[in-house]
């Protein structure tokens, strides 16, 4: 139990898990993925004010690794937004579409002009 006296004005407490190994602040942290040309993935350790590079150099190939997205780590949007497409085939079947298609065409083709033909 020791508390610190004089609190520092950046100090953000996170949770006591693994805070109290050093005596320093504990600056929040974030990881960001770099993918290097090698097809191999590291994290680096970034202070979360930090810009993100968009590259790194990876430390096992000496290459340029290029940051992967990791803006939002939610897999909930993930899902696929439905279309126009998809919410007209909940309610029609594709014979169902086919035969209005072809009702439609036919009333334009009788609406049109028919072209000169030689
Ligand atoms: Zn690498």
């Amino acid at each position: 139990m020791t508390r610190d006296p004089k609190p520092t004005p950046k100090t953000v407490q996170l949770g006591r898990t693994t805070a109290g190994v050093e005596d320093r602040e504990p600056a929040p942290r974030r990881r960001q993925r770099y993918v290097c040309p090698h097809e191999h993935e590291f994290a680096v350790p970034l202070s979360a004010d930090a810009a993100v590079p968009d590259t790194w150099e990876c430390p096992h190939h000496s290459t340029r690794a290029r940051a992967a997205e990791v803006d939002n780590p939610t897999p909930a949007r993930r899902k696929r937004p439905r279309t126009h497409w998809d919410m007209l085939l909940e309610r029609r079947s594709i014979p169902d579409l086919e035969r209005l298609l072809n009702e439609r065409l036919a009333l334009l083709k009788a609406r049109r002009q028919p072209p000169p033909n030689t």
